[in-house]
Parts: C-alpha cells; sequence; structure tokens
C-alpha cells in the first residue's frame, strides 16, 4: 500500500476533507494512474449531498487524465509513461451488455468497497463510481482508460472522461442524429453544451437550446445552437416550435436533473421524436407523461448512460476533432483549482455558472 492525498466524503452534505488516505497496487488486469487532473461533475457533488446513497467515507471523481505509473501483468497494451484518461465505464467486457456493444450499462458488479482504497488507518474506503479520482492517484482497471497523445493537456482531456463522452455521445449514439434532423437541448451546462456541439457535428438542421439565462443561451450558441428559448416561460415548448418552423424536435435531449424538464421533454417533439434522458435527478424523483400522445404520435422515450460510448472506439475521434478545431474542449474549462481548494471548486459549480471546474495536480 501507498499514502496518497485524497479528498475523502466523511459525511453527506458536509466539506470534503483532505486527508492521508492508502492506495494498493494494481491487480493484474489493473493500472496505476498518477493523476494530473480531474474535473468536478454535477454527479460527484450529487453523491457528496446523498442523493444516491452509497458507503461512506468514500472517494469521489470521475473526470481524470494522468500519466501510467504502474501496470498489472495483463493490462492490455498499457505501459508506465502513457498519458490516458480515465473514466467510471468499468466494463468487464464479457457480459450480455458488454457484448452487445453496451458497456456503459455493464452486467458484473464491482465491489467499490472492498476496491484498491484504504482510509490511513486501514478501514473501508469507498472508490467511488470505480474511480475515486479526488486523489492523487487511482487504480483503475484497463478497460476504464484509453491513451492520449502526449502533447493534449492533462486539464483539457480530463474533460473527455465524462461531460464530454456524455453529452456528445447523446446526440451521436443514443439519439442517432441524422444530417438535417431538428434538435432541443434542455440544459446549457457542462453535459449540455456537448450534446449541443454533439447535435452540431452530427450534422443537425436546427438546434435549439432551453435554458434559464440570456448569459447561457449565449454560451449555447458559441457551442452551435441555433436557436435559444427562456426556460422559464409559459410552455416553452411554443417557443420551440417556433424555432422549428412550427413542427416539434426530432430529438430532445434531457442534460439537466430538474424533473419539470422531464416532465416538459416530450411536449417538444414532433411525430416520431425521440426524448434522451441524460441528466440524473435524485433517486425517488418521478415524471409524468401522456402515453396516448407518444403512442398516437410513435414517439419513444429512452435513457442514455455516459453517451452510450465505447470508449475505445469514440474518444480517439473526438480528440481528432479536438485537433481539428472542430470540438471545442478549452472552452468548457472555467476554472482551475488546487486539491486543497476542492471546496471551493465545488461550491463554484453548485452556482451553476460554471461550465468545468478543473482540479490540477503539481507534479513534484
Ligand atoms: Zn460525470
Ligand atoms: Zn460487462
Amino acid at each position: 500500500m501507498q499514502t496518497i492525498k485524497a479528498a475523502v466524503c466523511r459525511a453527506f452534505g458536509e466539506p470534503l476533507v483532505i486527508e492521508d488516505i492508502q492506495i494498493a497496487p494494481p491487480k493484474s488486469d489493473e493500472v496505476e494512474v498518477t493523476l494530473d487532473a480531474v474535473a468536478i461533475c454535477h454527479s460527484d457533488i450529487s453523491f457528496a449531498g446523498g442523493a444516491w446513497g452509497g458507503h461512506l467515507p468514500a472517494v469521489y471523481g470521475h473526470e481524470a487524465a494522468g500519466i501510467i505509473t504502474a501496470v498489472g501483468d495483463s493490462a492490455g497494451e498499457f505501459q508506465v509513461g502513457d498519458p490516458v484518461v480515465v473514466t467510471l465505464i468499468r466494463a468487464c467486457g464479457s457480459c450480455p451488455s458488454c457484448a452487445g456493444g453496451k458497456p456503459t450499462v455493464c452486467e458484473t458488479p464491482y465491489d467499490k468497497v472492498n476496491g484498491p482504497l484504504r482510509t490511513a488507518d486501514g478501514g473501508p474506503l469507498e472508490q467511488a463510481m470505480a474511480c475515486g479520482a479526488f486523489a492523487e492517484k487511482v487504480v483503475v482497471s484497463h478497460r476504464q482508460i484509453v491513451k492520449i497523445p502526449q502533447s493534449m493537456p492533462k486539464d483539457v482531456a480530463s474533460l473527455l472522461s465524462c461531460g464530454v463522452i456524455t453529452g456528445v455521445g447523446a446526440a451521436v449514439n443514443a439519439a442517432g442524429l441524422r444530417p438535417g434532423q431538428d434538435v432541443v437541448v434542455i440544459g446549457a451546462g457542462g453535459v449540455g453544451l456537448n450534446a449541443i456541439q454533439g447535435a452540431r457535428i452530427a450534422g443537425a438542421r436546427r438546434i435549439v437550446a432551453v435554458d434559464m439565462t440570456e448569459e447561457k443561451l449565449a454560451i449555447a450558441k458559441d457551442f452551435g445552437a441555433t436557436h435559444g428559448v427562456l426556460a422559464d416561460q409559459k410552455a416553452p415548448w411554443k417557443a420551440a416550435y417556433k424555432a422549428l418552423g412550427g413542427r416539434g424536435a426530432d430529438a430532445v435531449l434531457i442534460t439537466v436533473g430538474a424533473i419539470p424538464a422531464y416532465d416538459q421533454a416530450p411536449r417538444y417533439l414532433g411525430p416520431g421524436g425521440k426524448a434522451v434522458m441524460i441528466g440524473m435527478p435524485h433517486s425517488g424523483d418521478m415524471a409524468s407523461y401522456e402515453p396516448v400522445v407518444l403512442a398516437a404520435l410513435g414517439q419513444g422515450l429512452i435513457g442514455s448512460k455516459m453517451g452510450d460510448v465505447v470508449i475505445q472506439r469514440d474518444i480517439p475521434w473526438m480528440i481528432d476533432l479536438y485537433d481539428q478545431g472542430r470540438l471545442k474542449l478549452d472552452e468548457l474549462i472555467s476554472g482551475r483549482w488546487s486539491l486543497s481548494q476542492i471546496n471551493e471548486a465545488i461550491e463554484d459549480t453548485k452556482t451553476g455558472s460554471a461550465k468545468r471546474n478543473v482540479i490540477v495536480f503539481d507534479r513534484d
């Protein structure tokens, strides 16, 4: 076991505590990654607030990038020194979901409490989301990581681990957008902006962003939205129809956690349209819709976890698009913070104005 620094959740709703923890060496199919950057995602905040339960103490953090510093003896093609992004998609590779091309919903359980992490005194410590990346190092399966170019800045690369693949993947994989289709994206935050640029990359004709402020709608346009609709008006879908030439959308991508967005989402759809649920409401929250409308208009409701990505397939092409100037990543970063400032960075993210705040680690 090695001792490293981590931001530990000791009680839901309380600030994280920076403390020494222990991390085990990688098992045969695992790698150890020394982190350069980890972004703060709303899922981390929901977990730390107790929205989805889980064991405590726990280490959250799951949008990370760094350098491999140790490998197990059957860790694929990976070697010490490789720069990688680390995702939470711990896929076994052989269950029906993995074999069917949907590793994001892998069916093989992973025991996060008895994973590689222990508290300083040897007690249990949950490796939340199979990552535990609010820490100097992670030990993860080699199936959770993807190599990146040496030249790619790690703070930028870390965004590919969750927000970017979730948003772009929802547009390209889950909604299966085709050139010429019309899209509504509810929420222009960290995931929503990526759903917008995913729709643009897919060749969408009109992309309507729906959010609470003019400021966020303006940012949405920088990422490819062609129209903006304020969410706090009565029947905002009517404004969206107007933007779409009087017809509903082929897809509505719901990237927020607020339930009114789920209740309203089918209203934005045209015949044959699909509502794709991407945001993560709290456990127990319920939404309602009118089944006869969906039946009569041949509409669909689907959920999408992590953009239905296959990271080994999808992250390399997203890196190419970034290199070609067709995928915005730098513009998604709103602030850089040290690990000791993580609670301030989380508070800043909670205000809703932040795109992505990134924790950057100093290397000795
Ligand atoms: Zn995330
Ligand atoms: Zn699996």
